[in-house]
């Protein structure tokens, strides 16, 4: 069983509900290779909701409290996601999942690169809080950008 972030997968969670339906991904949940899983939604989250950025680090730091999420407002809601990454770290062991594909950038799901803090667009690298926290438990990641190298693995 793969595990993929639920946006990529047709679920409206994004912040502002916006469809970012990819095909092939809905298509490995439809044949029951894939669960989508949302970690903000899980959190607690609704949508539409304020985006949200890392300030002041990368996930891993977010994991080891040395820095935050706030979302546009300034409200820190670090808290709500880590326990929505918890759910889903919960879920992945339950199910002895072995690969997950994450939505780029995001501050839960991104991998190798997220918004850089400061609402601007721009990015830096660094993984967002989910994806640090399933490297820790060995899990291997793949992004929508590069998840067909992985259809040839299972
Ligand atoms: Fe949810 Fe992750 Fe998609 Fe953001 S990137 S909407 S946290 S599944």
């Amino acid at each position: 069983m793969i595990v993929v972030s639920a946006c990529i997968a047709g679920c409206n969670c994004r912040h502002d509900g916006e469809l970012l339906l990819n095909e092939k991904i809905l298509k490995l949940v439809g044949e029951k290779k894939a669960i989508p899983l949302c970690p903000e939604i899980l959190g607690g989250f609704g949508v539409p909701r304020e985006p949200m950025e890392i300030i002041g680090g990368e996930g891993e730091d977010v994991l080891e409290k040395k820095a935050v999420i706030r979302d546009r407002n300034g409200n820190d809601v670090t808290e709500k996601v880590l326990s929505g990454v918890k759910e889903v770290v919960l879920t992945i062991k339950r199910l002895n999942v072995k690969y997950v594909i994450l939505k780029t950038k995001s501050p839960s799901c991104g991998y190798g690169e997220i918004f850089d803090g400061t609402f601007s667009g721009k990015l830096k690298k660094g993984n967002g809080v989910l994806t640090a926290a399933l490297l820790k438990e060995g899990i291997k990641i793949y992004t929508e950008d590069n998840f067909e190298e992985l259809l040839d693995e299972i």
